[in-house]
C-alpha cells in the first residue's frame, strides 16, 4: 500500500520511496492583494480565510496573500532534475518590481543542497510563465545562456508552440514580460530544449500529465514509487485560498473556465488520498496531503 509522503520542514524536503524532492527557494513571502490574483475574491471574507490558513500564507494585518517562488529538485539516484525555474537574476521586468533586475541567492541555495549547475540533467517547466522559467538562463557577458550547461530542457510542445505563436504575432510587444526572449528562446537556440508530448515520461516513475487551463499547454509532474506518490502541480493551484474556493481561477489563467475545471477535478481526484501535493507557490512547509472539507478542501493536519 502507498504510504503518505510527508514533508520535513527542517530539511525542506520529502522522500517518495527512494526519490528525494527538495525545495530550492528563489523568493519567499511575496505579498499580493487577493483581488490582484483572484478577481472573485470577496474582501469581507479575507479576515476569516486569513485566520483559517494562518500567518504563513496571509499577512495578518493587510490580509494580502503570501506567495513563495521556488523550484523543486528531484533526485532519484540516476537523474538530478529541477522543476519550475522561478524568476531568475538580472531579468528586465519593469512592470513586475519584485522580479525586476534581481540579484537573488538561488544558485547558492542549490549549492546548499549539494548540487552544482553542471549536475542538473533535466530542467522541466510546468508552463512558460515568467516566474517558472527565470533560472533557465543567466546573463553572462551580456548574453542570456542556459544556466545548466549539461541539462536537457523539457518543454511541453503544446505550451511552447502557443507562446511562440504569441511572440510571432506581436513582435514589438515582449511576450510573457520578456521571458520568452530572455529565458526560453536562448535554450531553444542552444539546442538544449526538447519539445515533448504533454504526457512525457522522463524516467520510471517521473512523468508529465496535461493540466490545461492556467496556460494552454500547462502540465503537472508526477513522482511515483511503490512507496509513495507526489505531484509537482505548478500553478494548477496557486495559494491555499483555492482549497477554500476551488472555483476561483486567477487573473493570469489564459482560460479561467478550463483552469477551474482542471483544478476542481485535480482536487477531487487527490483529496483524502496518500498523494502529496507540491504547488509552485505555497509557502513552506505546507506541501503534503489535502482533505475534503465539506464542499471545499483543507491542508491535512490544519
Ligand atoms: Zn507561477
Amino acid at each position: 500500500m502507498t504510504k503518505a509522503v510527508t514533508w520535513d520542514a527542517k530539511t525542506d524536503s520529502c522522500d517518495v520511496g527512494s526519490t528525494s524532492i527538495r525545495r530550492v527557494v528563489d523568493l519567499e513571502s511575496l505579498p499580493f492583494a487577493a483581488n490582484m490574483i483572484y478577481p472573485d475574491a470577496v474582501p469581507s471574507e479575507l479576515q476569516e480565510l486569513s485566520s483559517r490558513f494562518g500567518a504563513q500564507h496571509f499577512d495578518q494585518n493587510s490580509f494580502d496573500l503570501l506567495l513563495s517562488f521556488h523550484a523543486f529538485l528531484v533526485r532519484n539516484g540516476k537523474h538530478t532534475i529541477l522543476v519550475d525555474l522561478c524568476c531568475g537574476n538580472d531579468k528586465d521586468r519593469p512592470t513586475r518590481p519584485a522580479w525586476h533586475m534581481r540579484n537573488g541567492p538561488f544558485l547558492d541555495n542549490l549549492a546548499k543542497a549539494g548540487v552544482q549547475p553542471t549536475d542538473i540533467d533535466f530542467v522541466m517547466c510546468t508552463h512558460l510563465h515568467a516566474d517558472h522559467v527565470g533560472w533557465n538562463t543567466q546573463l553572462i557577458d551580456g548574453a542570456w545562456v542556459p544556466t545548466f550547461p549539461k541539462a536537457q530542457y523539457l518543454f511541453a510542445e503544446k505550451e511552447f508552440t502557443h507562446w511562440q505563436r504569441e511572440h510571432e504575432k506581436n513582435p514589438p510587444e515582449p511576450v510573457l514580460y520578456g521571458s520568452y526572449l530572455d529565458s526560453v528562446l536562448p535554450v531553444i537556440d542552444s539546442g538544449q530544449a526538447q519539445l515533448v508530448k504533454s504526457n512525457h515520461q522522463v524516467d520510471n516513475g517521473i512523468h508529465m500529465e496535461a493540466a490545461y487551463g492556467h496556460t494552454p499547454g500547462n502540465v503537472i509532474i508526477h513522482v511515483e514509487d511503490t512507496d509513495g506518490h507526489a505531484i509537482l502541480c505548478g500553478d494548477a493551484i496557486h495559494h491555499p485560498i483555492q482549497l477554500a474556493h476551488p472555483e476561483w481561477s486567477t487573473n493570469f489563467c489564459t482560460d479561467p473556465v478550463q483552469s477551474r475545471e482542471t483544478r476542481m477535478a485535480f482536487l477531487n481526484d487527490y483529496a483524502d488520498t496518500q498523494t502529496a501535493i507540491l504547488p509552485a507557490h505555497f509557502q513552506a512547509p505546507d506541501y503534503g496531503r489535502i482533505e475534503q472539507d465539506g464542499k471545499s478542501y483543507r491542508l491535512a493536519g490544519h
